[in-house]
């Protein structure tokens, strides 16, 4: 299976790191040793001193597509969830100013925490709260009705490129109010009230 982030969805977050808006999909990927199950713990990586958390909607491709047309792109995925994108932002900034991929930043082990997926049909798509809560405190909160470009507009552009699979998921992009995460800290994540995972920061 493969892990395909979208960069760049809300247009808070992009505002917050001083980066360009563009209408354009943006997608990096995260390769299978970069999941952290739920409550398994987040270790800090040696090579960064500015890990942050991004707390994104993830979905579930549940079966093989290729050049998916945007009206059908609903029936690719039955299941959602939570997830944070850990980011070394020290490393990803320097690399920025380089104009050199981000993969050492974003795609080392441990860098996707994956939540409890649950059926989609519950809910609103379009209209559907999230947050992370840092140490009991709500730290970030979006909708995904606030995406630049939403759920089906990303598996489309997406499998333009690269053939989706069972199992695959995606990362639709992080709102506002990513922090630096530091020894101890609990991170948890939810889809509207319910709670899909809880990391412990080491
Ligand atoms: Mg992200």
């Amino acid at each position: 299976m493969k892990i395909i982030c979208i960069g760049r969805n809300y247009a808070d977050h992009i505002k917050e790191l001083s980066n360009s808006f563009q209408k354009e999909i943006i997608f990096f990927l995260k390769p299978e040793t970069a999941i952290s199950i739920k409550g398994q713990p987040f270790f800090i990586p040696d090579f960064s001193n500015n890990i942050e958390h991004e707390i994104e909607i993830i979905l579930k491709i549940n079966k093989v597509g290729k050049f998916i047309q945007e009206k059908y792109a609903h029936k690719y995925f039955e299941e959602i969830s939570v997830g944070i994108d850990f980011t070394a932002r020290d490393l990803q900034n320097n690399l920025k100013k380089k104009g050199l991929p981000w993969e050492a930043a974003k795609s080392f082990d441990g860098s996707a925490t994956i939540g409890t997926f649950i059926k989609k049909d519950k809910f609103d798509i379009n209209n559907l709260n999230f947050s992370l809560k840092k140490n009991g405190i709500i730290v970030q909160n979006g909708n995904s009705k606030s995406m630049i470009n939403n759920f089906n507009k990303v598996i489309s552009y997406v499998s333009n490129f690269i053939t989706l699979k069972k199992g695959d998921i995606i990362f639709t992009g992080t709102p506002s109010g990513v922090s630096t995460v530091k020894e101890n800290d609990v991170l948890e994540g939810f889809l509207e009230n319910i709670k899909l995972f809880e990391t412990k920061v080491i």
